[in-house]
């Protein structure tokens, strides 16, 4: 299984797979999950048409024997998904051609990690990214929907970095909801090793309502957390997605995810696996290819799938969003289905 094989249109390679375990969540964030759409009459997946590990590790298998360097757990929330550190611990045995480890990475709300850090870290996974929005209980419940205690995540947090993750926090910054938060939760974090990655509001899925207005430039944030404690920027962004800035003093970095007024197209080497098996090449795409055929087939059935797929790829949306996506957008995935 060549490099050859993966290039996409523009020459993009498949590096980074993101498989989401589970289309269920125990928050309600309201630009995610809004509880109008996903209340107690919503249907979930049922279990039977989740993808078994059996099968996920079969996709994963395929995918770093092709080059896939960083797998990212995500979902919906995907501690809720039962057995997740065992699958950790068979994703943590897989090894690239060359026999180097892949990196495992979490997306998690942290509800659950406060159970869960140490078993995850014994199974192997490599890091985790901990999705918090604002340091205020009130405004959290209000953004995250949730009866649970903000306190609940900051523990979790600590436990990560108790057990020794690295960590990473997820704001996405929406105005008049927790932008005015922005400089109290790089400081929060600041010194502490935990870098901050400010994310911008994004038009994923068609039920939060996006509009362009809630979105704060990653510009605004930079400048404004600036102000306090001058940064400057570090290197070259590559593929990752943030770019990232130290603190010019040396207490530690933040980054920022700009999908709206940078978009990083040109590096976007994801694919993403929903929870039912089916395989989104963008973000924002409006459906994707069921691999579950393919995975009863075998592994050179999901390698044709999986790359035949990423070959045909074209996907630039977020280079591409402009009036016209936004004023006739076409049906589009929701977040908690593919998982960001
Ligand atoms: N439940 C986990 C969590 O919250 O970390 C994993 C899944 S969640 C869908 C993954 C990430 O997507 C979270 O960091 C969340 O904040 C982000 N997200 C969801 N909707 C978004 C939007 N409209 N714009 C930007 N990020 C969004
Ligand atoms: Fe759940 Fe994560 Fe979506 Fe919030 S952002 S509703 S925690 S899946
Ligand atoms: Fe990748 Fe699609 Fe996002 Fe562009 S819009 S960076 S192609 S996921």
């Amino acid at each position: 299984m060549g490099a050859e094989r993966i290039g996409d249109r523009y020459g993009r390679e498949l590096r980074d797979l993101r498989i989401s375990l589970t289309d269920r969540c125990n928050l309600r964030c309201v630009y995610c999950m809004p509880r109008e759409v996903f209340g107690t009459d919503h249907v979930f997946l049922p279990k039977d048409r989740l993808l078994t590990f059996d099968q996920i590790e079969r996709i994963a298998r395929v995918a770093v024997a092709g080059g896939v360097r960083k797998l990212r757990l995500t979902g919906g929330e995907p501690l809720l998904r039962p057995g997740v550190v065992s699958l950790v611990e068979r994703l943590a045995a897989l090894r690239q051609p060359d026999g180097a480890p892949i990196d495992i990475a979490l997306t998690t709300n942290a509800t659950g990690l406060s159970r869960l850090a140490a078993p995850l870290k014994d199974a192997g996974l490599s890091r985790v990214t901990v999705s918090l929005d604002s340091l205020d209980p009130e405004t959290f419940a209000r953004i995250s929907d949730t009866k649970l205690p903000l306190s609940r995540v900051l523990d979790g947090i600590d436990a990560a970095r108790a057990v020794g993750f690295p960590v990473k926090i997820n704001t996405v910054v929406r105005r008049g909801f927790n932008d005015e938060e922005l400089e109290a939760i790089a400081e929060r974090f600041r010194g502490t090793g935990v870098a901050v990655r400010f994310i911008e509001y994004m038009d994923v899925g068609a039920t939060n309502g996006w509009r362009l207005d809630d979105m704060v430039p990653s510009a605004e944030v930079v400048e404004r957390i600036g102000r306090r404690h001058p940064l400057k920027p570090v290197g070259q962004r590559g593929s990752a997605t943030a770019s990232r800035w130290e603190y010019v003093d040396g207490s530690g970095e933040i980054g920022v995810i700009s999908s709206v007024t940078e978009p990083f197209c040109g590096s976007c080497t994801r694919a993403r696996v929903s929870a039912d098996g089916r395989l989104f090449t963008c973000l924002f795409a409006s459906d994707g290819i069921d691999l579950r055929p393919a995975v009863d087939d075998g592994d050179e059935a999901v390698a044709d799938a999986l790359f035949g797929t990423w070959r045909t790829r074209d996907d630039r949306y977020s280079e591409l969003r402009g009036a016209q996506t936004m004023e006739r957008p076409r049906p589009r995935v929701e977040m908690s289905f593919i998982g960001g």
